[in-house]
C-alpha cells in the first residue's frame, strides 16, 4: 500500500521520492500547515473586518477577497467546502492511502490543500494525481462512483474543482507504476526548474543557477 504523497512526488521526479523514503520524515512544514489552516477560515477571511495582514497570503489582501468572492459565487458546493463533512480524513484505497484535507458527504468527493501557487488554469499534476488518488480510495471506502474532487491553493483564495476523468486515472496508474517499480535512485529529471525548490538538491548533486553564481563558476 502506498501513500498518497507517494504518487504525487514520484509524479514531480521519481529520484525525489527514492530521496523522501530514505530521510523518512513526512512531516509538512510549520508554514505550510498555517497554510493549510486558512482554508478552514474562508468565510472569516471574507469579512472586511478580518485583518489579512497577519496571515500567510501570497497575494494583495483585494485580490484574495477576490478570489475568494469568485469562488463563493462559482462553485456549487460552496456552503460544503467552508463547512465539510469530515476534515483530515484518512482513506484507505485499494492500492493507496492518505489523508484528504476535507471530505464533501453527498455525492462523496475530496479535497486536497496545496500551500503552493495554482497554475493559470487546473492543477499542478502532481497534485491532480493526488487528487485522484484520494478520489478512488474513497469510492472504495464508500462503494460509491467519485467523479468530481477539488484542489484548494488558500494562499491565494483560489479553488480548482476537477472532474476524475480517464486521462487522469491514467496519470495515477503511470504514477503507481513509478513508485512500484522504485527499487533505487532513479536519474536525474531533465525538467531542471523542479531542481531549484527541490529540498533533496545538495543530496542529489544538482548545482543551481544561483549557487553556480555564488561560487563564481
Ligand atoms: S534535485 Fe531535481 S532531479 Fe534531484 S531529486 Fe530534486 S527534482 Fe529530482
Amino acid at each position: 500500500m502506498y501513500a498518497f504523497t507517494d504518487l504525487a512526488i514520484a509524479t514531480y521526479c521519481p529520484r525525489k521520492l527514492y530521496y523522501t523514503w530514505a530521510d523518512g520524515d513526512r512531516t509538512p512544514p510549520e508554514a505550510v500547515t498555517a497554510i493549510r489552516n486558512l482554508a478552514f477560515r474562508y468565510e472569516e477571511l471574507l469579512e472586511p473586518t478580518t485583518d489579512l495582514s497577519s496571515v500567510p497570503i501570497a497575494v494583495t489582501p483585494t485580490q484574495y477577497r477576490s478570489n475568494l468572492g469568485s469562488a463563493k459565487a462559482r462553485l456549487d458546493r460552496w456552503s460544503e467546502l467552508v463547512d465539510p463533512a469530515d476534515v483530515r480524513a484518512y482513506l484507505a484505497g485499494k492500492d493507496t492511502n492518505g489523508i484528504a484535507h476535507k471530505c464533501l458527504a453527498n455525492p462523496p468527493a475530496p479535497v486536497i490543500i496545496s500551500a503552493g501557487e495554482p497554475p493559470k488554469e487546473g492543477v499542478w499534476k502532481p497534485q491532480s494525481v493526488r487528487a485522484t488518488a484520494a478520489a478512488k480510495a474513497l469510492a472504495w471506502e464508500r462503494q460509491a462512483p467519485v467523479e468530481w474532487m477539488y484542489v484548494e491553493y488558500p494562499a491565494y483564495g483560489i479553488i480548482r474543482k476537477l472532474r476524475v476523468t480517464t486521462r487522469r486515472k491514467a496519470a495515477y496508474r503511470s504514477a503507481f507504476r513509478a513508485v512500484e517499480s522504485l527499487d533505487g535512485p532513479p536519474p536525474r529529471i531533465k525538467n531542471k526548474s523542479r531542481c531549484q525548490p527541490c529540498d533533496y538538491r545538495e543530496t542529489c548533486g544538482i548545482t543551481t543557477r544561483s549557487l553556480r553564481s555564488r561560487l563564481s563558476l
